[in-house]
């Protein structure tokens, strides 16, 4: 059984099923593995859930049966709306796309997050107890929650949005699902005041602690490791020995996941890593310098981020092991906005990863010249990766490009770029005709969790 550890040192080594319940470690910090394990061989051939349950099986020795494993791995790719779950496509010869939207919610969160919550389910069944998950959402992750969420006997899950800010799509794909345990609502008020509002109820403690308050948010380790699989799965499909994976990112979750992949042994030549304006990881490979701006808005939302949480798994490792350090480092960049890596850090860094950022004009431009070019719509998540993928690309270099949401999720910037309004897949037509079902509250923190503790079960 691999303990995990906390990237701050001061919290005690967990296994995977407290790591996973844990999310936070008690110290601030994340928990990683103490040690990676090498990653298991790969055969395509016998399809993505056995090669998942192959991948993750080390992670999670200990704390589940390999029955259990797979048959929770089994159910959590079922639903997805491609027999290959996550395809590879060619673009070109030697640039591809790594379909990562087949899920129920049209984007790559549900990969991890259709696994999350029967994980979640299973360990709090095994341990007779029950969550409430809370989340704020400014459109996107919200529905990702939800959808892994419902229907699970010992969860209830409660998300805030802010009323009238998020797209018809966005609201209606939270609305509309039909689950005893799920409560979209509506806040007057700002994504801002969503995420202050949840920050209260976790602040209350005598609240958090009566109605075990509990979050599946980017941090938690579980999600990492569900996306090591389609990094090991789409390198199985390929002849060379070394790919080059380009990475649309905002929490650097998913490329972390990547490179925890290839310190399992998966052949990888680089990771691109790419930002659109919110671009402070493309400025600390270019300076080794953490330097915080402004969230600006763009087509892009999910990359709209200017700290990029899981970037400590990865200064952690930079440290090599040394908690107290990153806990230094960070809290110098809380507190001044600047944080330097130094250069012997940043060299390693460098060695690993290479990156650059789109503007929206240029993500127009891509989304635009793929539709030319190989007559297909791509999101402007993907269409940051492609531009930056091919900016980057060396000749001999093959490349594998995460499209992280299906077209028909951004349907205004696709349509604004190509003339072509993508139509929802089949599973979601008739979105707009289902009924919807939520509360609107005002931004005040005793009417959410007066509506909480109506809601639990
Ligand atoms: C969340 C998200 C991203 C960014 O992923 P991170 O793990 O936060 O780096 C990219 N694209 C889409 C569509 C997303 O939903």
């Amino acid at each position: 059984m691999i303990p995990y550890v906390s990237t701050r040192g001061r919290a005690p080594a967990l296994d995977f099923g407290d790591v996973l319940l844990a999310g936070l470690a008690v110290d601030g910090g994340l928990y990683v593995p103490a040690e990676v394990p090498a990653l298991p061989p790969v055969d395509p051939a016998r399809g993505y859930a056995a090669a998942a349950v192959e991948v993750m099986w080390p992670y999670v020795e200990g704390s589940l049966t390999r029955h259990e494993l797979e048959r929770l791995v089994a159910e959590s790719y079922a639903g997805f709306d491609h027999p290959e779950v996550c395809p590879l496509v060619p673009l070109d010869d030697r640039h591809l796309l790594l379909e990562l939207f087949h899920g129920p919610t049209l984007a790559f969160k549900d990969v991890a997050l259709q696994l999350v919550g029967r994980l979640f389910d299973h360990e709090l069944e095994r341990r007779d107890e029950r969550v409430v998950i809370v989340g704020a959402t400014s459109g996107d992750t919200g529905s990702a929650a939800i959808e892994a969420c419902r229907d699970r006997d010992r969860i209830d899950i409660v998300i805030l949005f802010p009323a009238g800010r998020v797209s018809e799509v966005q609201r209606r794909q939270m609305t509309t699902v039909d689950a005893p345990n799920v409560h979209a609502v509506a806040v007057e008020g700002t994504f801002d005041d969503c995420q202050d509002l949840v920050k209260g109820l976790f602040a209350d403690t005598a609240f958090r602690a009566r109605t075990n308050l509990s979050a599946v948010n980017s941090i938690n380790w579980a999600r990492v490791m569900a996306q090591i699989v389609y990094y090991a799965w789409a390198a199985a499909h390929l002849d060379d020995p070394a790919v080059t994976f380009c990475v649309p990112t905002g929490n650097f979750g998913n490329v972390y996941a990547g490179h925890v992949a290839r310190r399992g042994g998966l052949g990888v030549e680089r990771f691109l890593v790419a930002s659109n304006a919110n671009d402070i990881l493309t400025r600390l490979l270019e300076t080794g310098e953490l330097v915080a701006a402004e969230v600006v808005p763009t087509l892009s939302p999910s990359m709209d981020i200017q700290i990029s949480s899981n970037l400590e798994r990865l200064l952690f490792e930079l440290h090599d092991g040394d908690g107290a350090a990153v806990a230094e480092l960070l809290g110098r960049f809380r507190a001044t906005g600047r944080a330097s890596i130094g250069p012997e850090r940043h060299a390693r860094l460098r060695a690993g990863f290479a990156g650059d950022r789109l503007d929206d004009d240029e993500t127009l431009e891509v989304i635009a010249s793929v539709h030319r070019r190989h007559g297909r719509l791509v999101d402007p998540h993907t269409a940051v990766g492609i531009g930056v993928a091919e900016r980057l690309r060396r000749p001999d270099e093959t490349v594998v490009t995460l499209a992280t949401a299906h077209p028909a999720k951004f349907p205004d910037a696709v349509e604004a770029a190509t003339g072509v309004r993508p139509a929802l897949p089949a599973r979601l037509a008739d979105l707009h005709e289902r009924p919807e079902r939520y509360e609107t509250l005002p931004a005040d923190l005793a009417a959410v969790e007066d509506l909480v503790d109506r809601v639990r079960r």
